[in-house]
């Protein structure tokens, strides 16, 4: 075995929660840092409330694990420094810093061979009536930080385009005729276990279903997980990734990466032996991965908001696996637990 016992997770969402409900199911014990509420204390080891400013804090937290990963790919660079002088972060500081950044992430894909949707740099007003003249209408005005659950995006129709205020990025808009992501692990040793791709809807920019299998053809989902493993492999990624793809007449397209566990491979946990999260904890303690084979065929709904309300009525179906977040209170928008239904 290895000589991780304790690892420090960045981030107390629902991800950092089912990760720390994973690393105890292998004998290992999670230490959570969140400056909010925290879902994920409510399972974990330990619990540190505090902001990411606070130097005290993190080296506490540091000092008291064997390793440190995140939940979260949003944490500042001066913590983020901080925490790296004192223990190893996996996955590291280049799946992150491309991951933080539209613009590094669209330019560093292109570098590698990857197709994009068009894109062009927002810095300004100047910038963006420059960006429209070059890639047209419809396109995606989205802040180049701190963007998720499309939120900081702005479609961009025929009236009068203003820049946000925010540095950006102008995406083309891509007529797609479907959405799938990969979710891939990579082990230190450059080991690699890929999941099946699955089929995404999202509704107001929040993924709605995941289903598997995603209905595409044999080379298109071969093709997307090839992608997956060549941008784990150039940015030496260590743990698991979620890769969304566009799928386009034109081949697949990548529209983002996130260095973490994903809402699109929730399905795991009832498709496959080794879901994502143990197999996230796997790679960052440094353990041998689970393989990714999928032994079910599963839909994955996120319950949002008030969709928290059908549980009575959820608990009552067959072959549906229900996890809740334990957050408080439900709020639009929200996302408040997920059901797997084992459909075959
Ligand atoms: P993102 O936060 O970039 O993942 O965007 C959230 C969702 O908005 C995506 O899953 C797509 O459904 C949609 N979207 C984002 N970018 C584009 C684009 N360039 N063209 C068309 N739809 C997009």
């Amino acid at each position: 075995m290895s000589e991780i016992r304790t690892i420090g997770i960045l981030g107390g969402g629902q991800l950092g929660r089912m990760l720390s409900a994973a690393a105890s199911r292998l004998g290992l014990r999670c230490h959570i840092y969140e400056p909010g509420a925290a879902p994920a204390g409510d399972v974990a080891w330990r619990l540190t409330t505090a902001p990411y400013e606070d130097e005290t804090a993190l080296r506490a937290f540091a000092e008291s694990v064997d390793v440190i990963t995140y939940e979260f790919e949003n944490v500042p660079t001066s913590a983020l420094d901080l925490l790296e002088s004192l223990r190893p972060i996996r996955p590291g500081r280049r799946s992150l810093a491309v991951s933080q950044d539209r613009l590094t992430e669209k330019t560093f894909l292109n570098e590698i061979g990857l197709a994009t949707a068009p894109f062009a740099d927002v810095p300004d007003q100047g910038a963006l009536d420059e960006a429209i003249a070059r890639i047209g209408r419809p396109s995606i005005l989205k802040t180049r930080r701190m963007g998720y659950d499309g939120k900081g995006q702005v479609r961009i129709g025929d009236g009068p385009a203003e820049w946000t205020g925010a540095p950006s990025v102008l995406e083309g808009f891509v007529d797609f005729s479907a959405e799938i992501s990969v979710i891939i692990a990579r082990g230190a040793d450059g080991q690699t276990a890929a999941y099946d791709p699955g089929l995404n809807v999202h509704e107001g920019g929040i993924l709605r279903r995941t289903t598997i299998p995603c209905g595409l053809p044999a080379r298109l989902t071969t093709d997307a997980v090839l992608i997956a493993a060549r941008i784990a492999n150039a940015l030496d990624h260590v743990g698991v990734m979620g890769v969304e793809l566009f799928v386009t007449p034109g081949g697949l397209i990548v529209n983002e990466i996130a260095p973490r566990v994903h809402n699109s491979g929730h399905w795991t946990q009832a498709g496959c032996a080794v879901d994502q999260f143990e197999q996230h904890i796997r790679a960052v303690a440094g353990l041998p991965l689970g393989d990714g084979r999928r032994h079910a065929d599963v839909v994955m709904e996120n319950l949002i908001g008030d969709d928290i309300a059908r549980v009575p009525a959820l608990l009552a179906q067959p072959s549906t696996q229900i996890h809740l977040y334990g957050k408080a209170q439900a709020r639009p928008g929200r996302k408040m637990g997920h059901v797997n239904r084992i459909t075959g």
